[in-house]
């Protein structure tokens, strides 16, 4: 009889043959078995340690989303018969499925599709799983191309049903998909969820494939859940950077530059200015050295960092001239490496922080594309440094304190923490990759973060680190990531001399903490909601003049401001003051002072701030000062003149 061990410690005797969701609790949707999931219906067959996986847990949602998505297309299936149907995936908070439906298929299907959906939850048809072979498989699934395509390529791309020749399956009332699973126990499992879009999708996210309907829903553990979630989703709508972009005047991607390319418009030029310059003054302040490299390499250099083995597909092509090939650059590690080696290291020099706002293209699928969250050029603000050996986890533990002082100062803390290993594909040796992974694991240790492993998820040259932190209405955003390297250092022979006069391999660390400076606007003004905190305001404050008499005296005032360092405008169009204060609180200007007659024979102003709270009889030097002070501070909090 199997002795299960849960993770109260109770040993629990379970009867042969039996599942080991009957030894727990009746919450469980699923089991942790000896570290893997499970479903419920798993029999062991020996002793084991089992956790039980609740709904409302993070792996617990996703097998909730995940099961979802296999009654979305059921559902679908049954409305129109002849539905192929291709992946759906449980994604961040809710799932998809893409599907070919032979019927044009618009949102106003949705509730249709939904009620198809609780009439399969109603029923509670139990998730049933098969294994078998993968010729059994490709019979199961005739005239389901995209499943049979799938089954056909399983072992090419790991991970994707199961690896091997045995395929498994999930069957529920006759309807049947492949997958790995685990699922919840029967779909009456299924209980607070609701489809949120629908839109277009290519066959693996190639625009070569057929266009197939991706279908969005969500699932949550309760209603109440939901309920928030919903609210979430209004208020992301409400936030969306590329909304908040244009009526900001921020930047914009015209046809004419190629999907995934952003200009920056004179505001966005200007917030940028404020973001970069603080940056690169931190890290010059924080030990590190400025350097600068171009866009494009001869392609032995892409050849020799392993970019054209290993990352071709995510490279633009290469221009051929007529002194060779060259590769605009995805990456800017190659070239930090050629700083490195443009003179001879000594030890006492390690370690070498390179930093660089450097830019880069990257052929993303256009399918993938979004905003500027997801891009194909931008500018990360990378950095590389090497060191010896005995300095890496010191340097790691450096980075990571560097991180929660530059993302703090945005108001994100308390990270999330993934420690990814490598991935099936990379150029690096086991022995390589077991000494990053222990240095990347002993610095979190000594951190004091607490993190987790995401298996497989790492770059192609090192196991990685990444950071991610909430905004403002709960949503996890992968920020920043930290690689440790031994490959590259290997492949373009780098080498510093010692302390015994010979010489030696450094280590390389590979690090952004915000990621592209374009991704990481949008997260900012999604963050704020466009609201920037005045230090990176694009307008700090905007005189408004009553009549066109005062013009003069608030172009006075706004240079007086200006002198001081503000960036400061004047309305000077020919619209009603009422008009002129509405235009500030779009563009969402941290203040706004109207200036009349009375104003300017007091010497005092009425100060507005953007969430339209009003302090009358501020002196302007008391103005000027208070703001100046907000913004060098770069505080996240308006001034309160009331108070002062
Ligand atoms: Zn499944
Ligand atoms: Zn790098």
């Amino acid at each position: 009889m199997p002795q299960l061990t849960l993770s109260d410690g109770t040993l629990v005797q379970l009867p042969e043959g039996e599942p080991v969701g009957s030894g727990l609790d009746q919450d469980a949707i699923a089991a942790r078995v000896d570290s893997e999931l499970r479903d419920l219906s798993f029999v062991p067959d020996g002793d084991v340690a089992v956790e039980a996986v609740d709904a409302a847990s993070e792996e617990g949602l996703h097998i909730l989303r995940h099961s979802a998505a296999h009654v979305l297309a059921q559902a679908v299936c049954r409305l129109w018969p002849g539905t192929r149907y291709a992946t759906g995936p449980a994604i961040t908070d809710g799932f998809f499925y893409d599907l070919a439906i032979p019927a044009h298929v618009s949102v106003d299907d949705l509730p249709r599709i939904e009620e198809a959906m609780r009439e399969i939850v109603a029923a509670d048809q139990a998730f049933v799983r098969e294994e078998v072979s993968r010729p059994e498989a490709l019979d199961r699934f005739d005239g389901q191309d995209f499943k049979r395509e799938i089954i056909e390529k399983i072992g090419e791309e790991e991970g994707e049903v199961a690896a091997g020749d045995v395929v498994s399956l999930y069957r529920n009332d006759g309807w049947v998909d492949l997958c790995l699973g685990p699922h919840v126990p029967s779909t009456g499992r299924i209980g607070a969820f609701q489809l949120t879009s629908l839109s277009g999708a290519y066959w693996r996210g190639d625009e070569r494939n057929p266009q197939l309907t991706r279908i969005y829903g969500t699932a949550w553990a309760t209603q109440e859940d939901l309920e928030a979630y919903l609210h979430r989703l209004e208020e992301a709508e409400r936030r969306d950077h590329r909304r908040l972009g244009r009526q900001l005047d921020l930047f914009s991607s015209p046809e004419e530059l190629g999907p995934g390319l952003w200009i920056w418009h004179p505001r966005g030029g200007v917030f940028r200015k404020a973001l970069e310059d603080w940056v690169r003054d931190l890290h010059l302040e924080r030990g590190y050295d400025l350097v600068v490299t171009p866009h494009i390499a001869r392609s032995v250099l892409w050849k020799t960092s392993g970019h054209l083995e290993k990352y071709r597909d995510n490279m633009y092509p290469p221009m051929q001239t007529d002194t060779g090939d060259y590769y605009v650059k995805p990456m800017n590690c190659p070239f930090h490496v050629l700083v490195y080696k443009s003179s001879v290291r000594s030890y006492r020099e390690l370690p070498i922080r390179l930093a660089e706002l450097g830019t880069i293209y990257r052929y993303e699928k256009i399918g993938t594309l979004h905003g500027l969250l997801r891009i194909r050029g931008g500018t990360q603000d990378d950095s590389h440094i090497i060191c010896r050996p005995d300095q890496l986890v010191d340097e790691i533990l450096g980075v990571f304190d560097l991180t929660l002082e530059i993302l703090g100062t945005f108001g994100f803390d308390e990270p999330v923490v993934e420690l990814s290993t490598l991935p099936g594909q990379t150029i690096v040796n086991e022995a390589m990759a077991m000494k990053a992974t222990e240095a990347l694991t002993t610095a979190l240790d000594r951190s004091g973060m607490s993190y987790r492993e995401a298996k497989g998820e790492g770059a192609f040259y090192g196991p990685k680190v990444d950071l991610h932190f909430h905004d403002a209405i709960g949503r996890r955003w992968q920020l920043t990531t930290v690689q440790c390297d031994f490959a590259l250092p290997e492949r373009f022979d780098m080498e510093y001399v010692g302390e015994d006069n010979e010489r030696h391999r450094p280590v390389m660390i590979h690090r952004a903490i915000l990621g592209t400076l374009e991704r990481f606007s949008a997260v900012l003004i999604e963050h704020y909601g466009g609201a920037f905190p005045l230090w990176l305001a694009p307008e700090q404050i905007r005189f408004v003049p009553v009549a066109d008499r005062h013009v003069v005296a608030c172009d006075d005032l706004a240079e007086r401001a200006r002198a001081a360092g503000l960036r400061a405008h004047v309305d000077a169009t020919h619209e009603s003051v009422g008009k002129k204060v509405r235009s500030a609180q779009v563009m969402k200007v941290p203040y706004t002072v109207v200036v009349g007659d009375r104003d300017l024979e007091a010497g005092a102003f009425t100060v507005r701030d953007r969430n339209g709270v009003e302090t009358p009889g501020v002196p302007f030097d008391q103005i000027v000062t208070a703001l100046t002070a907000e913004s060098a501070s770069r505080s996240l909090e308006s001034t309160d003149f009331a108070a002062s």
